[in-house]
């Protein structure tokens, strides 16, 4: 049985004729989608859409189908008949001036959605946004095509971290078995997204790595990076994508913070966690979000001021995550399985 919302979604979109598009700044794999998913299958409705977004896609993303759709700059004045958000727990997550006027369907799975469209179907049970994309595709009656499925795909591997996150059900299984089934190729895609690095990323991992520090017994491990360091390997932001998820293959790390200061002094935060360690708890107390095990914020000041405070709470997060996983205080010093 599908949730109520999902037919109010596909009414409004069957009664409306063109469409607009949009996601959150510094869009990821699953905003990408998300995305891209809907613009094809509203393609196949025959209706008119166009896609906004603030920043420009990772690199390694730019081969997929109809990247080149995508509408880059900080507002919009397009005219359209609604606006469908995917993946924002409000409006200004788009990065995107000028969207409010529009009548609004927003589909999300991030906790704390303010519900701020005329239509909201928001589902933190959702190992993705375009779970719930596919849901609404195939409501629509849209068959699934190779594109559709290739994005709804995309944004699963990438929003599970390779299905490492805690966040996966059947539902994801079922769901990646039906875009196998429609002509995805799993293997392909792995090696598309994860391994199209350049060798500068290669040197800057090096780098990131070698100057990580380990806190809590190793519990935490803390990255930090500035401009200097991507000019020294040949790099760009974008070539710190996943980076922040190497320290999580040592047993013992059970959380990861990376800092990244742009060169405008703005700091970035990034978290990622195993298991029950909430980051998501931790960027919200900075007003950021995300999930459970990913989750970001922008700090607002000198990081110096409050990077101990941070890196605090990241060591509360972890207690708190292992005392509710009995038997997993010693991991990494333990050879028991208990899967
Ligand atoms: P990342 O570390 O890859 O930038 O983000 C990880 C997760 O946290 C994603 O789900 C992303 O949407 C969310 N996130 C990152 N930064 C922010 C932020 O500043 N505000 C909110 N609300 N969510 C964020
Ligand atoms: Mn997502």
């Amino acid at each position: 049985m599908r949730p109520a919302v999902v037919d109010e979604i596909c009414d409004a979109i069957l009664s409306r004729r063109r469409f607009l598009l949009t996601s959150h700044a510094r869009p990821d794999g699953d905003s990408i989608g998300s995305q891209l998913a809907m613009a094809y299958a509203l393609d196949a409705l025959g209706r008119e859409v166009r896609i906004v977004n603030a920043d420009p896609a990772p690199d390694h993303y730019r081969e997929f189908p109809g990247l080149d759709r995508i509408e880059i700059g900080p507002h919009s004045d397009a005219d359209a008949d609604a606006l469908i958000v995917m993946e924002c727990s409000d409006l200004s997550r788009t990065g995107v001036t000028g969207l409010d006027r529009h009548f609004i369907i927003n589909i999300d799975h991030h906790a704390g959605n303010k519900m701020y469209g005329a239509v909201n179907w928001f589902d933190e049970s959702a190992a993705a946004c375009s779970e719930m994309v596919f849901d609404v595709i195939r409501a629509l009656g849209v068959p699934l095509t190779r594109e559709i499925a290739t994005h709804i795909y995309l944004a699963i591997l990438t929003d599970t971290g390779s299905f490492h996150h805690s966040n996966i059900t059947p539902r994801t299984f079922d769901i990646c078995r039906q875009a196998v089934e429609a002509g995805v190729n799993p293997a392909a895609m792995a090696r598309r997204v994860f391994d199209s690095n350049s060798f500068g990323k290669l040197k800057l991992i090096g780098a990131l790595l070698d100057s990580m520090e380990l806190i809590d017994d190793g519990r935490l491990a803390v990255l930090q990076m500035d401009d200097s360091m991507l000019q020294l390997c040949g790099c760009t932001h974008n070539d710190t994508e996943g980076v922040i998820n190497l320290p999580l293959t040592a047993r013992e790390i059970q959380a990861v913070v990376f800092f990244k200061i742009g060169a405008n002094g703005e700091v970035r935060v990034s978290m990622r966690s195993k298991y029950d360690v909430d980051v998501r708890m931790v960027a919200s107390g900075y007003g950021g979000g995300g999930h459970k095990n990913a989750a970001g914020f922008t700090v607002n000041g000198r990081l110096d001021d409050v990077r101990p405070e941070i890196v605090a709470r990241l060591v509360a997060a972890i207690q708190q995550g292992l005392v509710t996983r009995p038997g997993r205080k010693d991991e990494g010093r333990s050879s028991k399985f208990e899967g």
